[in-house]
């Protein structure tokens, strides 16, 4: 459970992207023409949440594509943010990054503006799956993109990966597995590829023109990566997340299943505090108009009730290896016998009263709060 103690996070939406990938549901446009406003808009934003979120410990860049702002956009955003907020001397900064995008001198300014960490959407080391999914590099532009960020002198790079594509086998996307260990990353985010009703991928599943992984190998595809990473030693710490040790972590996202809090900024982009939640809308010329005229981007808002948050706990918690404190069942009658059942199948173990999910249990993570339900 959130206390106040814990130190807010800082994600900002960057909205713009070269080209839409045909899998993507994420909130993002291909027309630069809104960029000027959204950035004056995005001032705004920060200075009318500067006194309730007064110091952060990490700052995640994301979109969209960060990494594809011109120079003086991105320096002039950089630059507000840390005017108008705290940003702790040791806190955690990324920026997401697009390996077509990196150059010499976009990797110097990451660096002087302070940026340490580095999440690069790679998604496939093999050609053919990165032509399905439309990215904009090839297999060898990754790798000499992270190794000019890693000579640059970045030593906390991230690698995105994503399995589960139509045709996929375990020895193709072993591959993948091994050219991105070669170059030793800091940490390894393997998504399963999901197609979302509304995206290019969608459309073409519904006229059958795509031929889904069956459900069974996608787990095969999953199992294979938690044994074949943790095999090299990486701490398979969320279901989708390794990191290469324990303080590679991402401090950001973990603020995320912790339900700790975090400020949102950017169209779409969603904040958390105190049992609180809210979000912006999802149209840039929208965010932007209304901030611009002295009104707020806020288009929702709940407020969790304590059942809301239980459930919400277990939802996030059954998906890291930290897992949950047995203290947050004790309201709930049939727990004991529900979790003595969860370890009988080998889905979740006990320790130092914790319930911690094991590989198998992270397969099916998003279905265990049913069960207390
Ligand atoms: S670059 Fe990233 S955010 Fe943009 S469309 Fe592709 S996956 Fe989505």
């Amino acid at each position: 459970m959130m206390n106040d103690s814990q130190m807010p996070g800082l994600y900002v939406h960057v909205p713009f992207c070269k080209s839409k990938c045909p899998y993507c549901d994420f909130y993002s446009v291909t027309s630069p023409s809104h960029m000027d406003k959204w950035l004056a808009a995005l001032e705004r934003e920060t200075s009318l949440y500067k006194d309730r979120f007064p110091l952060f410990d990490s700052l995640y860049m994301g979109g969209g594509t960060p990494s594809l702002l011109d120079d003086q956009t991105f320096t002039s955003l950089t630059k507000g943010l840390f005017r108008q907020f705290t940003i702790s001397s040791d806190a955690e900064v990324t920026i997401e990054c697009n390996p077509d995008d990196v150059t010499p001198n976009k990797t110097a300014l990451f660096q002087d503006l302070g940026f340490n960490r580095i999440s690069l959407g790679v998604q496939s080391f093999d050609d053919v799956e990165l032509g399905f999914l439309k990215r904009r590099h090839n297999a060898g532009q990754a790798e000499k993109a992270f190794d000019s960020l890693r000579r640059a002198g970045f030593d906390n790079i991230g690698i995105d990966l994503m399995y589960g594509l139509p045709g996929q086998t375990k020895p193709g996307w072993l591959r993948t597995l091994d050219r991105a260990l070669d170059l030793e990353p800091a940490h390894l985010s393997c998504y399963e590829l999901t197609i979302s009703t509304g995206t290019p991928f969608g459309r073409m599943r519904d006229e059958g023109e795509i031929v889904l992984l069956e459900e069974e190998m996608g787990r095969a595809l999953f199992l294979v990566t938690t044994e074949h990473l943790t095999g090299r030693g990486y701490h398979h710490y969320e279901v989708s997340n390794f990191a290469r040790e324990k303080k590679l972590v991402c401090r950001h996202n973990r603020k995320y299943w912790n339900r700790e809090p975090y400020l949102g900024l950017g169209p779409s982009a969603h904040s958390f505090l105190k049992e609180e939640r809210w979000w912006n809308v999802k149209s840039v010329s929208r965010y932007s108009d209304r901030l611009l005229n002295g009104r707020s981007a806020v288009d929702g808002y709940e407020k969790l009730s304590p059942d809301q948050a239980f459930l919400e706990s277990l939802a996030l918690g059954f998906r890291t290896k930290e897992g949950l404190d047995e203290t947050l069942f004790h309201n709930h009658s049939q727990a004991h016998e529900i979790i003595n059942e969860l370890c009988q199948s080998g889905l979740v173990t006990r320790e130092n009263n914790k319930i911690l999910p094991t590989p198998k249990g992270f397969l099916v993570a998003d279905s265990l709060p049913l069960l207390f339900c």
